[in-house]
């Protein structure tokens, strides 16, 4: 696999990333675009096919496992699958396009090693756990069990944010969106560094 940047924006589930990836790829001068993972979990609200995610059943999800069609994935909650598609980033970078990724931090830990020149890692951190629940009560998408596993498990990925390339204190939207655009327009304008083969894990 060969082509553009990879940018990785990684969080808790509520910390604000998704609103500072659609910021950034609004932006024209970042040739930004999303890549569109797959998952098995259930469509919520307004979401759509092929654009939010590419919805699909457990057992198709397994299928690509199998076939080794993912670049990575996750059994992020239990027997909610998510992953990003090989042919999604190839599909980007022929395009000519760097691709953003909206992940959850391991998938976006094993991006950066895969591709560790070609990938900005970022860890977008809320200002507590606290704040984190009150965002996803207010979003009201999901039951209070659903909200209580997102927040059980963002304990453990804070932990990780010392492993990503940059961390983006999200605790003032505007300056979190500011900081965001520069940290990526710098990473972009870097010369691109040669990575021929896909590291094995
Ligand atoms: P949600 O259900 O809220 O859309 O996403 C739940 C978590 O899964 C989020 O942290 C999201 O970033 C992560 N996620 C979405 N797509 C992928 C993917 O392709 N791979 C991995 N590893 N995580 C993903």
């Amino acid at each position: 696999m060969k082509g553009g940047k990879l940018i990785i924006f990684s969080a808790p589930s509520g910390s604000g990333k998704t609103t500072i990836v659609r910021y950034l790829l609004d932006q024209p001068d970042l040739n930004l675009a999303f890549s569109v993972s797959a998952t098995s979990r259930p469509r919520r609200g307004k979401e759509k096919n092929k654009e939010h995610y590419y919805f699909m059943t457990v057992s198709e999800f397994k299928k690509h496992i199998k076939n080794d069609d993912f670049l990575e994935w996750e059994e992020v909650y239990r027997d909610n699958f998510y992953g990003t598609l090989k042919s999604e980033v190839e599909r980007l970078w022929a395009e000519g396009k760097n691709v953003i990724f909206d992940i959850d931090v391991v998938g976006g830990l094993r991006i950066k090693k895969k591709f560790p020149k070609k990938t900005l890692a970022v860890f977008v951190k809320p200002p507590s756990v606290d704040e984190l629940k009150i965002r996803l009560k207010k979003r009201s998408t999901e039951s209070d069990d659903k909200i209580n596993m997102r927040i059980a498990k963002a304990s453990v990925e804070l932990a990780t944010a010392p492993q990503f390339d940059k961390i983006i204190k999200n605790y003032d939207l505007d300056t979190a969106l500011k900081e965001a655009h520069q940290l990526v327009a710098e990473f972009i304008a870097t010369e691109p560094q040669k990575e021929e083969e896909c590291k094995k894990e």
